[in-house]
């Protein structure tokens, strides 16, 4: 090696599995990337995205390099410096909030952003500019799970470690394709089965996925038909005596109400709906029963649905009725989509948050978090949620829209919707690396972002693993860190409390108000990150390491201290009809990350899967004359898409899925599975149904 090759500790910036990395420098400034053998989740191990890394921080031809603007939207933007943007910025949005109010502004920013991007964000937005109108991409993907964490554990945490897989001999893999979206988690899945092979894995996907390869059993249900199918495992658990009684009576509520609706629906009747044979779902509640250390895994199958809440409530309730929880290789685990969701979320990064999991519809709790930003008050009411933010900008609720670090025209539902809302929105400020994202293309105010590997800060992984990554090369042209714009700015408007000297003294601030919450790492630095690598929250102080499994004491976080089991409400998605009779469900490819701004253009990635497609079962195809491989438009009254037909036996009939990385600009006009999906949410969680659009197929 070497000599003048220096070596750096990061985290991959894709998934929420939050890899680590070595990137090594070389005296000539190239870039190389490897699995960090040190790190626990994941042992050295990267999946096809994180091996190709390298290649994304190496390819600057998109890079926007200085801050743009136009005066009018006739106008091409042009060219200027950082104080004049940042002077326009301060003046169009002081002018609007002067005016309408400060809820006539908001934020949506990325689960991409790191911890400390997202705090200083949600402090300016709730702080200083006085809204809650400050949502994130996360909304898209994990909300959901917020919610069923909230409800049933009292809090948002995800209870188990990765090393728990290890020691698990059930999983419940349920509306998530780990093989291609989490793909280490499942490696070490995979691994531990196959030194154990009496480890059971059951999948429910109404697709046969790359998943299904380590299944023992796969329960093809009906698309939006999972709460039906956990009520009906829960049942024969019940029947069959195979619950924990004592864990129930002592440390739960809700068992009976549970108890009595389950009991009212026979198994028979379930099995129907669901598409599934009564002894396919007798044999999941035997193995979940039976098992000595059962763990539920779930995304966004069962999060991206009117009814995500729900589902997420019905799949933990069989954690809590089996007493599958707070003990070694058990309980519910949440796979989150993005690499810091969590941290995200920790900084209460949402419209309906408040800093370090406290309770924005608390005054005590309100109180708390302004006294420490110095000021007046934060407001009570949730702000704007993703969907809701731009519905307000559609309607002229609200003026302004300040977007980093994603692409909401292509990754939004209902996209037409999305269009016209920054189209109507009076000025809309991108904070991006990218010149020519599909969003960019509407901003009256471009600022350009540093990317990965180009500052320093944290993330939070799926296990509640906090890392540091470093700053390894310098960002180009102008580009600054989305922290320093944030800050930049909040000084135009006036604003004190963002003097910050540097990341880590915004990171030292964050977690010194997470001192005394469910989330304590108030005995966190930079330095302890630095020397001594990842830790788990809660992290109190330096004698401690960090916290593996959470529950142990099985004391929740709810104010009695039992976790709470919850039935079921009425929420159905739409069905399909006559002139819609397919359901359309849309997801990821292994290769792909988004909506490709970044693993696009990876060559090696783009072999694995070229072009967009919409899968269909060969049987549904040959009812509509469609060949496998021509094109096809499938379409709704929302748009429509051109694609070709790709035949899969693996796929439920009656539906059809479609990728839903490609957009149109990057992809030479390539089709938007969001042109078709619904724009419905979740009445909780305010997450989108991705999963459940009905849609037409035909020859083209
Ligand atoms: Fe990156 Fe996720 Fe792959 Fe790990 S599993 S290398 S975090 S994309």
């Amino acid at each position: 090696q070497n000599a003048r090759t220096q070596k750096f500790k990061s985290t991959c910036s894709y998934c929420g599995v939050g890899c680590g990395v070595i990137v090594e420098k070389n005296a000539k400034g190239q870039i190389k990337v490897t699995g960090d053998e040190s790190h626990p989740s994941n042992k050295g191990m990267l999946c096809s995205k994180g091996m190709n890394l390298h290649y994304t921080v190496a390819d600057q031809s998109d890079r926007l390099l200085y801050p743009e603007m136009r005066w009018a939207r006739n106008q091409p933007r042009r060219r200027v410096d950082w104080d004049t943007a940042l002077e326009r910025a301060s003046a169009v949005f002081g002018t609007f909030i002067d005016k309408h109010g400060p809820d006539s502004v908001g934020f949506y920013v990325s689960g991409q952003c790191l911890t400390e991007e997202y705090y200083t964000v949600n402090k300016l937005a709730k702080g200083f500019v006085g809204t809650n109108n400050i949502d994130t991409n996360s909304r898209l993907c994990m909300s959901s799970a917020v919610a069923g964490y909230k409800k049933t554990l009292g809090e948002d945490s995800v209870p188990i470690s990765y090393e728990d897989i290890e020691l698990a001999n059930c999983f419940f893999i349920a509306g998530a394709n780990p093989a291609w979206c989490h793909p280490i988690i499942f490696r070490r899945i995979e691994a531990h089965k196959e030194k154990h092979p009496d480890v059971k894995v059951i999948v429910a996907d109404p697709r046969k996925t790359q998943s299904c390869s380590i299944a023992d059993l796969h329960l093809q249900l009906n698309p939006g038909t999972d709460t039906t199918l956990f009520q009906a495992i829960a049942r024969c658990l019940i029947e069959d005596g195979r619950i924990d009684e004592s864990f129930v009576e002592d440390h739960t509520d809700g068992f009976d109400e549970l108890k009595m609706q389950v009991m009212a629906q026979p198994l028979r009747e379930a099995a129907k709906i669901c598409g599934l044979k009564v002894q396919e779902i007798k044999q999941a509640a035997r193995w979940i029963g039976d098992a000595n250390g059962y763990i539920s895994m779930w995304a966004m199958g069962l999060n991206q649905s009117v009814d995500g809440t729900e589902k997420n409530l019905a799949l933990i309730n069989l954690s809590l009725i089996t007493g599958q929880i707070g003990k070694p290789g058990a309980g519910p685990f949440s796979l989150t989509g993005q690499p810091n969701a969590m941290g995200g979320r920790e900084v209460g990064g949402m419209a309906s948050l408040l800093s370090a999991h406290r309770d924005l519809s608390n005054p005590a709790h309100r109180r708390e978090v302004a006294d420490r930003w110095g000021v007046s008050s934060v407001p009570a009411e949730p702000g704007y949620t993703a969907t809701e933010m731009f519905d307000a900008l559609r309607s002229g609720a609200m003026k302004a829209i300040w977007i980093i670090c994603t692409n909401p025209v292509v990754s939004m539902p209902h996209s037409a919707i999305v269009e016209e809302a920054l189209e109507e929105a009076r000025f809309v400020v991108v904070q991006d690396i990218s010149q020519n994202s599909e969003t960019t293309d509407y901003a009256d105010l471009l600022l350009p972002a540093a990317g990965y590997l180009e500052k320093e800060g944290t993330m939070t992984n799926s296990e509640r693993r906090i890392s540091y990554l470093n700053k390894v090369v310098d960002p180009p042209g102008e580009a600054l860190p989305d922290a320093e714009i944030l800050c930049r700015f909040a000084r135009k408007m006036g604003y004190s409390g963002f003097d910050f000297e540097d990341a880590a003294a915004i990171f030292s601030e964050h977690c010194k108000l997470t001192e005394g919450t469910n989330i304590d790492i108030s005995g966190l630095s930079y330095e302890y990150l630095k020397q001594n690598g990842t830790v788990q929250w809660p992290f109190l102080n330096e004698s401690e390491e960090g916290t593996r499994r959470l529950f142990t004491d099985h004391q929740f976080y709810t104010p009695n201290g039992r976790a709470q089991i919850h039935t079921r409400g009425e929420k159905r998605p739409e069905r399909p009809g006559e002139d819609h009779p397919f359901v359309l469900t849309t997801g990821r490819i292994r290769d792909q990350w988004h909506t490709m701004t970044r693993t696009g253009k990876v060559s090696r990635l783009n072999q694995h899967i070229e072009q967009p497609y919409v899968e269909i079962h060969p049987k549904d195809a040959k009812e509509y004359g469609i060949r496998d491989g021509e094109v096809v438009q499938v379409s709704n009254d929302r748009g429509e898409v051109r694609l070709n037909a790709s035949f899969s036996d693996g796929i439920k009939r009656g539906m059809l899925f479609i990728p839903m990385h490609w957009g149109k600009v990057l992809q030479k006009d390539y089709p938007r599975a969001n042109n078709l999906t619904s724009d419905r949410i979740d009445p909780v969680s305010k997450e989108p149904d991705f999963k459940y659009s009905s849609v037409a197929i035909t020859k083209f």
